[in-house]
C-alpha cells in the first residue's frame, strides 16, 4: 500500500474532497491553505470556493471537523459539496444564480484530530477553545469550558504565550479574506454530540449577553419557522446550554464588528447535531469510540448525509435576500 493510500484508509473523509477537486469548472476553486504535520505525515488542509469570485457578493460558509471525532460535520459537508457540483454540471439555473453569489468551505480543518479520532489536534489543543477570547462567565464550567492546565487534558486551550494553532490560524485567515468583504455572509460550523436535538447555535459562546445580531436572528428564526414549520432545529444561543473560553467564532465574529460594524452582516452559525438521539436507538454503539459522536448504523448515517440540505439551501437564499431579515 502506498503512503497516499494509507493516509486515505485512516482519513476517507481526505480522499473524498481530492475527489471533488477532479471536478473541473470555471465557477469551482479548491485550493490548499496549507498543511500540519504529524508522526512524519503530513496533512493538507484545502479549501473550495463555488461561484462568483467577487468576494463582496453574499455568501455562505460551511466549516466542519474542527474537532475531528466529530466525522459527521465534514461528511454531511462533503456529501453536499458533491449534490451541489454534481448539479452545477446540468442545472443552468443554478449556474446562472451561482454567478452572483458564493459558497466557501473548509470541510476537514483539523485533519489529524479526524485521522487520530481525537476531538483535539495533533498537539492536543482543542481548536475551539484556542481563540484569543476569554469567557466573561463565572459559570463557565471548569475544564469543559477551555483550560491551560495540560495537553493531556480533553479541552486544552494551548498556553498563552503560543501562537493559535496552525489549523485555527488558517481558518480564521480563511474566514477574513474569503468571508469578511461579503456585504452578507452566513456561516455554518458542524459538530456532533450534545442533546436529542438538533441546535442552531448563534453567538456567543463566551457570555450570555446579547448577540448584537439578535434582531436577525429573530427574524431568521420567524423566516425559518414560517416556511419550513416541521423543521427540526433548536434556535438558541450557545451560551445557553455552556459558556466556553477561545471560541473561534466569537472571536472572528468581534474582529469582523471592529472592521465594518453593521456595514457588512457576518453571521457565525454552529449546528450542533444532537448524538444522543443515536445513541438512545442504537445502544450499543456506546462500545464504539466513534459511537457518541456519529450514527453508526449506515440508513441513519444516510438520513444525517440528508437531513441539512434544506437548512443549507435556505441560508444560502437568505444571504440573497438579506431586506427580508437585515435589520
Ligand atoms: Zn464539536
Amino acid at each position: 500500500m502506498n503512503p497516499e493510500e494509507k493516509l486515505y484508509r485512516r482519513l476517507p473523509e481526505l480522499k473524498k474532497l481530492r475527489e471533488l477537486e477532479l471536478n473541473k469548472d470555471p465557477l469551482v476553486n479548491f485550493q490548499t491553505l496549507g498543511s500540519v504535520q504529524h508522526k512524519g505525515r503530513e496533512y493538507p488542509i484545502l479549501s473550495v470556493e463555488i461561484g462568483s469570485q467577487d468576494k463582496s457578493l453574499p455568501s455562505i460558509g460551511l466549516f466542519g471537523g474542527v474537532h475531528g471525532i466529530e466525522k459527521i460535520g465534514s461528511q454531511v459537508i462533503l456529501s453536499f459539496l458533491n449534490t451541489f457540483l454534481q448539479q452545477l454540471r446540468w442545472d443552468e439555473d443554478l449556474r446562472t444564480r451561482m454567478e452572483t453569489c458564493r459558497i466557501v468551505s473548509i470541510p476537514l480543518v483539523n485533519p489529524i484530530g479526524m485521522a487520530y479520532n481525537t476531538r483535539s489536534n495533533g498537539q492536543g489543543v482543542d481548536l475551539m477553545r484556542n481563540a484569543p477570547v476569554d469567557s466573561e462567565d463565572e459559570k463557565s464550567p471548569l475544564l469543559v469550558s477551555g483550560h491551560r492546565l495540560s495537553n493531556k487534558l480533553p479541552w486544552f486551550r494551548g498556553t498563552p504565550e503560543e501562537k493559535m494553532e496552525i489549523e485555527s490560524m488558517l481558518l480564521c485567515e480563511y474566514v477574513r479574506e474569503q468571508c469578511f468583504p461579503s456585504t452578507c455572509h452566513i456561516s455554518v460550523d458542524f459538530h456532533s454530540g450534545f442533546g436529542l436535538r438538533d441546535r442552531f447555535w448563534y453567538p456567543f459562546a463566551k457570555s450570555r449577553e446579547d448577540f448584537p445580531r439578535l434582531a436577525e436572528v429573530i427574524a431568521i428564526k420567524k423566516l425559518l419557522d414560517e416556511t419550513f414549520p416541521h423543521h427540526i432545529y433548536k434556535v438558541e444561543p450557545q451560551s445557553k446550554v455552556y459558556t466556553t473560553h477561545g471560541d473561534l467564532w466569537d472571536h472572528l465574529f468581534l474582529q469582523h464588528q471592529e472592521i465594518y460594524g453593521r456595514k457588512h452582516c457576518f453571521m457565525p452559525w454552529t449546528l450542533e447535531m444532537g448524538s444522543w438521539l443515536w445513541l438512545k436507538k442504537n445502544p450499543l454503539q456506546i462500545f464504539n469510540p466513534l459511537g457518541l459522536y456519529n450514527p453508526i448504523k449506515e440508513h441513519r448515517h444516510e438520513r444525517i448525509m440528508r437531513r441539512h440540505l434544506l437548512l443549507i439551501n435556505f441560508l444560502l437564499r437568505l444571504t440573497r435576500n438579506p431586506k427580508s431579515w437585515v435589520k
